[in-house]
């Protein structure tokens, strides 16, 4: 039985537990691999095996990469752009399988499943056909030193094999995010999507064996990180480039493996994001829009505000508003339409979680709403949710100010000055996003310049084109990708000079 099917399965409330999820290498799965468990968030119930690949399933997906380099680098562009969009409506074809897939590994609700993660998986495909298509690059005429005139212009080349490794948090939105430019720029990929959400990337390789993606061109490794999958793959002096989102943590770790064979590296990583609201703020829609920013996903969003300012004339009015708006999310199953809040992605996640709750209370902050676990007196007390929380009154050298927790909460501190907010903004090792909630122009442009962050977001958030510039500063990230700046890091200038 394929995974989508079994998943489908799921979705209509039927146990399964035997899917199998396999390694795709060379244009076939494989039935190799140790096998583990793949958890469902919301009852903790095991509804997948996947395969873990060792050295050796690692190797010859990369070998395969290698061995179809050639062929996929010099297919015309408009071929591999119809691949492109082929993989866009391969996806759109069996949206239900894979809106299934993300929900069973995951736990969100299926109605943001079916509303972000799957039409953005797709439009990244989509996206980065158009981009490479209408991709240009540098030309320069010069004077020689005998008076005559030379050409200068730039040919972009794919790195090789790129190596694809992906967080749990948006699987299948943040996987194919890297993919559709890495396969639009020529190179081939092997992918190792996160252990705890391997069923979407899984679906993936079905679906680039069904519109025929030549064979090595898109290979794809289960397993974990540290001395499994991930670690060799990096490792691997196959690999020529490596591009990776997660923990500022594991990005240091992957940086010191890619240094041993000087490979390009793309890091999207943490962040403990400000939201800073002015007074003069639409009131409304600025509790709704914060709300919004810190719940969604359960606040597994990299560009989740965790730290929230507000200027004191309405401090108070703001934390009592976001508490109604914590209060009214409905943790539940997925499946049921009023469900706002799903679970966190594993239990060993919800304890991560559920220690910073306990340690606010420690670091003196008054718990305004939540800090403990909703009961619900089913199956679902299996699962690993969490209440949204909301605090106030922590020093800003608390760590619970400072480090990323990745869940739905944040702290909401009152400020009295401009310049005493963008100290406090700044104040921090991430440099990922912010926002800002003015109605005053100018100092929503001078607050934007003065933040140290690679995207900033005026009285909106998580508004994204997919042109524009993407990544982090300081630990944040290294790099950028959307549009021209993906096509930038997935291929490399090499200039041609021509004497006239
Ligand atoms: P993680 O770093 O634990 O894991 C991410 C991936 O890396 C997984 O596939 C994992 O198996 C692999 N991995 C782990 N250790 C490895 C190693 N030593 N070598 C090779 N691969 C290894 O991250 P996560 O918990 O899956 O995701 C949450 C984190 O991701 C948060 O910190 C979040 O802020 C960040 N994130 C950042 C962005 C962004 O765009 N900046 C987007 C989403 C998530």
């Amino acid at each position: 039985m394929t995974v989508s099917a079994v998943l489908a399965r799921d979705l209509g409330g039927a146990a399964a537990g035997q899917t199998r999820l396999r390694n795709f290498v060379d244009g076939a799965f494989i039935d190799e691999g140790k096998p583990f468990d793949v958890v469902n968030p919301v009852d903790g119930t095991v509804h997948a095996r996947a395969y873990e690949a060792d050295d050796a399933i690692v190797g010859r997906a990369v070998a395969a990469a290698r061995q179809a380099l050639d062929h996929w680098r010099a297919i015309p562009l408009n071929e591999r752009r119809r691949f492109l969009n082929a993989l866009a409506s391969g996806i759109e074809k069996r949206f239900d399988d894979f809106v299934a897939a993300e929900v069973a590994d995951t736990g969100k609700p299926v109605s943001v499943a079916s509303h972000l993660d799957i039409p953005r998986g797709a439009a990244n495909f989509r996206v980065f056909a158009d981009a490479i298509a209408a991709a240009s690059t540098e030309f320069y005429e010069m004077d020689t030193h005998d008076g005559g005139r030379a050409l200068n212009y730039a040919v972009r080349r794919p790195h090789g094999v790129v190596a694809v490794i992906s967080p749990w948090n948006l699987p299948l939105l943040l996987l194919t995010w890297k993919v559709a430019p890495a396969l639009a720029s020529g190179n081939t990929v092997v992918i190792k999507p996160s252990e705890e959400t391997p069923s979407t990337a899984t679906l993936l390789a079905e679906v680039a064996q069904e519109v025929g993606i030549p064979r090595g061109v898109l290979n794809l490794v289960h397993g974990f990180g540290p001395q499994s999958a991930g670690e060799i793959l990096t490792r691997h002096p196959g690999v020529d480039a490596i591009t990776f989102t997660g923990e500022s943590r594991t990005g240091s770790a992957i940086m010191r493996a890619a240094s041993d064979g000087i490979k390009a590296i793309s890091f999207e990583l943490g962040g403990k994001n400000p939201a800073v609201v002015f007074a003069d703020a639409g009131f409304t829609k600025t509790v709704d829009g914060i709300a919004h920013a810190v719940f969604s996903n359960t606040g597994q969003v990299c560009l989740a505000p965790e730290r929230v300012y507000v200027e004191r004339p309405i401090f108070e009015r703001f934390v009592e508003a976001l508490k109604a708006k914590a209060e009214a999310l409905k943790p539940g199953w997925p499946q049921s339409a009023d469900t706002t809040l799903g679970p966190l992605i594993s239990a060993e996640h919800r304890t991560k979680v559920l220690n910073y709750y306990k340690l606010a209370v420690a670091e003196g902050a008054r718990v305004v709403t939540g800090g403990g676990v909703p009961r619900f007196g089913d199956a679902r007390d299996n699962g690993f949710f969490v209440q949204p929380t909301i605090w106030t009154g922590l020093d800003e050298s608390a760590r619970c100010v400072k480090e990323e927790i990745f869940g739905p909460v944040c702290h909401i501190a009152p400020f009295d000055e401009e310049a005493q907010v963008v100290r406090a903004a700044n104040d921090s090792v991430y440099g990922l996003a912010a926002s800002i909630w003015t109605s005053d122009l100018s100092r929503a442009h001078r607050v934007a310049r003065a933040i140290e962050v690679g995207i900033t977001w005026v009285n909106c958030w998580f508004l994204r084109d997919l042109r524009t510039p993407f990544g982090g500063l300081k630990m944040s990230g290294i790099g950028r990708e959307g549009g021209v700046h993906s096509l930038n890091f997935y291929s490399e200038p090499s200039n041609v000079c021509i004497k006239l």
